[in-house]
């Protein structure tokens, strides 16, 4: 049910929806959907809590301390959300206990330390009409933010968007993924533990053509902060720009990893396999698409199937198990659908490529494709699933030109021993963010987000507060 202005909001005759565990195909619980009433309520509540409640009159170091609480009590539960997120996600124990949950802790603690340091300038002006001036900026909350957020990685995600909100001042509704809402009503309960005044954090579970239809066209909503696919980006910028509202959007990726005959490339085929693998694939930074050196095609091939050989697909719960279920049947036949098209349109699968033995759950098999070109289905669509495409290169200019045919710029991961060749690339590529030697390094501390169909605007990081506040000028004619 949904958590509005400090309790759990009783609707009348609310519908609700099913939650399924993607490794049973099992109906887990049911969840009440947020009608528009519940909608109207919490940016009713939200807008209170800024503009004549505690929450807004709360100054920077108590809004870190509040922060800093609801990390510690995540901490203290960090065992119930990542059991929780394997029930609903499908991802294997392993992750969300090494991944999510301390990115989610660590996001949470950032931005505890930034709520006291939001800052504005002093800007030297030479005067008006004759008159000295003194101006100067402050940094104020944006206002209510809406934040949406998709069923991949919910907790971690979740957090990238509440964490600078909350401490910037901002209040926020969350509307969580329908196909994976647990861990964020989790997190409701212990908002209130932490000691959040009414209003500051609403959760809103529905389905993203009801509640988030509503949430968005809300005139009462003053940012919205959206991750999810770039077709529903669309339709959310489309809601926002009718209220000249501003949008930070996380969308999808087709995100290459280069790889040069002068890698380490034991090393490189570890950070791929991850790269392609990790969470299913259902990641929006998958280096999906591998573009691999001529010269050292044939060894690196080899040695990228023997890990993907080794990654077990499984109950997310037993020990050993490296991959799940992917999250419904609808993503598993659209998985399966673009792994059919790699073999009709001439790739080779060197490793999976068939059905998943699993009788009963979401699974596919991992599956990597050799003799792929830049041009096929396979090398231009977010599969967000377990495949990856090798597609082999002869010089730097031909890679680079490679990894930037693409609709997508959210992530890049070059594999190099050679710096100023690292340097270049890293410059040329069209990415929001670029790893070099290591694929997709999370922290906090770094702002994330892409350009072209990857979205709009930055999170996390000093952008993470900038997206979250409105700077004010301020002049005095003295
Ligand atoms: P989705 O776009 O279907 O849904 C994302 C969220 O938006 C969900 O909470 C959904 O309920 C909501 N939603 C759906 N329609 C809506 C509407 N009309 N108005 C408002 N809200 C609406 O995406 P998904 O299937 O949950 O996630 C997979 C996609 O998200 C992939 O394409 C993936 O690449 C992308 N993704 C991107 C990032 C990133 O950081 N860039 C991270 C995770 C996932």
């Amino acid at each position: 049910m949904p958590f509005v202005d400090g309790q759990w909001l009783d609707q009348q005759n609310p519908q609700s929806f099913p939650v399924i565990d993607p490794t049973t195909e099992k109906t887990l619980t049911g969840v009440a959907e947020t009608g528009d009433a519940g909608v109207d309520c919490a940016v009713s509540a939200a807008r209170r809590a800024l503009d004549t409640g505690s929450w807004g009159r709360l100054d920077g170091a108590a809004r870190g301390q509040l922060l800093n609480m609801l990390a510690d009590l995540i901490e203290q539960r960090a065992e119930d959300f990542a059991d929780l997120e394997c029930l609903d996600v499908g991802k294997p124990a392993i992750e969300p206990r090494v991944i999510d949950l301390p990115q989610t802790i660590a996001t949470l603690r950032h931005f505890a330390g930034w709520a006291d340091k939001i800052e504005g300038r002093t800007i030297p002006t030479p005067g008006h009409m004759g008159q000295p001036t003194l101006s100067y900026t402050v940094r104020q909350p944006i206002g209510v933010v809406a934040a949406i957020t998709p069923w991949n990685s919910p907790t971690m995600i979740g957090s990238w968007k509440l964490a600078p909100a909350l401490a910037a001042g901002c209040p926020v509704i969350l509307k969580p993924p329908e196909d994976a809402p647990l861990t964020s009503l989790l997190l409701a309960e212990l908002v209130v533990q932490a000691g959040f005044p009414a209003g500051a954090l609403a959760v809103l579970p529905g389905r993203g053509a009801t509640t988030g239809t509503a949430l968005v066209q809300h005139p009462g909503v003053d940012k919205i902060s959206f991750t999810g696919s770039p077709e529903t980006g669309q339709i959310v910028a489309a809601a926002a720009a009718r209220g000249f509202r501003p949008t930070t959007l996380e969308l999808g990726g087709k995100s290459p990893q280069i790889v040069f005959a002068d890698a380490d490339l034991e090393a490189a085929a570890d950070g791929v396999a991850l790269g392609v693998f990790a969470n299913q694939g259902e990641v929006c930074a998958a280096g999906s698409r591998i573009l691999v050196d001529r010269s050292v095609h044939d060894e690196f091939v080899e040695l990228l199937a023997n890990r993907a050989g080794k990654v077990v697909v499984g109950d997310p719960f037993e020990p050993g198990t490296t991959m799940g279920a992917l999250i419904n049947a609808k993503q598993r036949a659209r998985v399966q659908g673009y792994i059919d098209r790699g073999r009709e349109e001439g790739a080779h699968p060197v490793i999976g490529g068939g059905r998943s033995e699993h009788d009963v759950g979401y699974f596919v098999e991992p599956t990597l494709f050799t003799a792929a070109t830049n041009e096929m289905t396979i090398a231009r669509e977010e599969i967000f699933g377990p495949v990856g495409a090798i597609i082999a290169f002869d010089d730097v200019d031909r890679a680079v030109a490679i990894a930037n045919d693409s609709r997508y710029a959210l992530a890049a991961t070059v594999w190099t021993r050679e710096l100023s060749r690292a340097h270049d690339i890293a410059r040329r590529i069209q990415a929001g963010a670029v790893a070099i030697n290591g694929w997709s390094p999370l922290d906090p501390r770094l702002p994330w987000g892409g350009s072209k169909h990857s979205g709009l605007g930055r999170e996390l990081g000093r952008a993470g507060i900038d997206e979250n506040t409105e700077e004010k000028t301020i002049t005095i004619v003295l």
